[in-house]
C-alpha cells in the first residue's frame, strides 16, 4: 500500500517536469506565470536560464522571462522563479521573495529566518518596519 502510493507520487512528479520542459517548444498555447503569494498574473515567454530571443543573456537561476515591450533593442523582464524550498511560484518582487544564492519566497524565508545570515535577516525585517 505504501509503496503504490509512493510510485504515484513519483509519477506525479515526472509528469511535472515533462511539463515544465515543454515549455519553450514553440506551441501556441498561453504561458502564464503565476506569483503563488500576490497573484501577479503575466503571460511569459520562456521558462529557463536562456532565452532564445536574448542570446547575449544568461541568467542565474531557471526565470520565468519576458520580451521587454518597452525597449527596442533585445531587452528581457525576469518575473519570476519556483521557490527552492517549496517549489511554488513566486514573482521577483521584494514582497514575494529574495535571491539568496537561489531562490526563496517570503512564507519560506520568514519559517526559516534564522537559517540566512545576519544581513538578510536585517533587510527582511527593515522591509517588514517599512511596510507597516
Ligand atoms: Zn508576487
Ligand atoms: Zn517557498
Amino acid at each position: 500500500m505504501v509503496l503504490s502510493c509512493k510510485a504515484g507520487r513519483k509519477l506525479e512528479i515526472n509528469h511535472h517536469i515533462t511539463q515544465i520542459m515543454s515549455i519553450g517548444e514553440g506551441t501556441d498555447q498561453v504561458k502564464e506565470f503565476l506569483c503563488s503569494i500576490c497573484s501577479l498574473k503575466v503571460n511569459y515567454d520562456f521558462f529557463g536560464t536562456k532565452p532564445p530571443f536574448a542570446k547575449s543573456i544568461l541568467l542565474m537561476e531557471d526565470s520565468y522571462v519576458m520580451k521587454d515591450p518597452f525597449t527596442s533593442e533585445i531587452g528581457i523582464i525576469s518575473l519570476g522563479s519556483h521557490c527552492s524550498l517549496c517549489t511554488k511560484s513566486v514573482c521577483a518582487s521584494q514582497d514575494c521573495s529574495i535571491f539568496y544564492t537561489k531562490r526563496f519566497c517570503m512564507s519560506c524565508v520568514n519559517a526559516n529566518l534564522e537559517e540566512f545570515p545576519f544581513e538578510i535577516q536585517q533587510e527582511i525585517k527593515n522591509r517588514k518596519l517599512k511596510g507597516k
